[in-house]
């Protein structure tokens, strides 16, 4: 049988087998024949030994598509970064930070605002613009409307995602919608039991539908800061390369040209300025870490 590694706790690891039953397995054997470690994501190869005890043992880790380190998971599809319209109001200089970060893993990441309900129109479009601009699927839901959840689900359907985001904009809330046990709840105790579930367990993939999975991710915070030469930034904002045939030479970072046609673009606002400004910080952090 073929099936995906959602967690792994004290010597086993927990498959699933696609259609949310989830075997109890070891792993003997696997380590004598290949050198890797199983890490939460693999798609194993597996046999049952009981079925009534959903009992396994893992026989080989098919081939990795990635790995991410932290969070440590395998076979990452995509990244799903959510930020709340409003109440907090979003952190433009984690999103990008984000986004360089996933982009050196080449990670696809879709960008979600949650809590549409509290924000305007103007806001909603400001940084729709900002974002598509950049190469991003952009999208604006409500977890407490209950609107864009099929949009969600859509996003999500056959595919691995690590969902990220801040403090309070809605990821527990979201994250207790979309998932099939908490779907069929409806009373709220049960409802916050579920959701302290999910603030405890770490590299953990919860099942959403058929092949559908996702992890939670604990560690985003401002401490990212891509591990990269400082020079290198600029080819992750996407954006920028169209007006770097105004740069007078080759490579420039955009920083200190006078004649620059990135900085010319900012100036025209054809390149946003929270954009330019958070490169601009994320440039000057590379420069200093890299001078020890
Ligand atoms: P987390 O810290 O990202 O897991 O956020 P929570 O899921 O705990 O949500 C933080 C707060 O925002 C809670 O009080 C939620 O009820 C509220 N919230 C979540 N989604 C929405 C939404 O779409 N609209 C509004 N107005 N509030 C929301
Ligand atoms: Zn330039």
């Amino acid at each position: 049988m073929t099936g995906k590694i959602i967690k792994g706790i004290a010597g086993f690891y927990y498959v699933n087998d696609g259609e949310n039953r989830v075997y109890q397995c070891r792993a003997k054997g696997v380590f004598r024949n290949r050198k890797i470690k199983p890490l939460v994501g693999d798609n194993v190869e597996f046999s049952v030994l009981d079925d009534e005890t959903l009992e396994g043992n893992i026989d080989e880790i098919l081939p990795r598509k990635n790995a991410l380190v932290r969070p440590a998971v395998a076979n990452v599809d995509q990244a799903m970064v959510l930020f709340a319209l409003a109440q907090p109001s979003p952190n433009l200089n984690l999103l990008d930070r984000f986004l360089v970060m996933m982009a050196m893993e080449a990670v696809p990441v879709v960008i979600c605002f949650n809590k549409a309900d509290l924000g305007d129109r103007a806001m909603a479009d400001a940084y729709r613009k900002i974002y598509e601009g950049a190469g991003y699927e952009v999208h604006f839901i409500s977890v407490r409307k209950e609107t864009g959840m099929e949009q969600v689900r859509s996003l999500l359907r056959g595919r691995t995602t690590v969902l990220a985001g801040p403090s309070g904009v809605g990821k527990s809330s979201l994250t207790n919608r979309i998932q099939p046990e908490a779907s069929m709840e409806t009373g709220g105790i049960s409802r916050k039991i579920e959701r302290g579930k999910h603030t405890t367990r770490h590299s953990e993939l919860f099942f959403v539908e058929k092949d559908t999975y996702m992890m939670d991710t604990p560690g985003f915070s401002s401490m990212y800061t891509p591990d990269m030469e400082a020079s290198g930034l600029k080819d992750f904002f996407p954006e920028f390369e169209a007006y770097e045939e105004g740069c007078r030479f080759l490579g420039c970072v955009h920083i200190g040209e006078r004649v620059c046609g990135v900085k010319a673009a900012v100036n025209e606002d054809k390149i946003p300025q929270s954009r330019y400004e958070n490169y601009r910080l994320i440039y000057e952090e590379l420069k200093q870490k890299r001078r020890y």
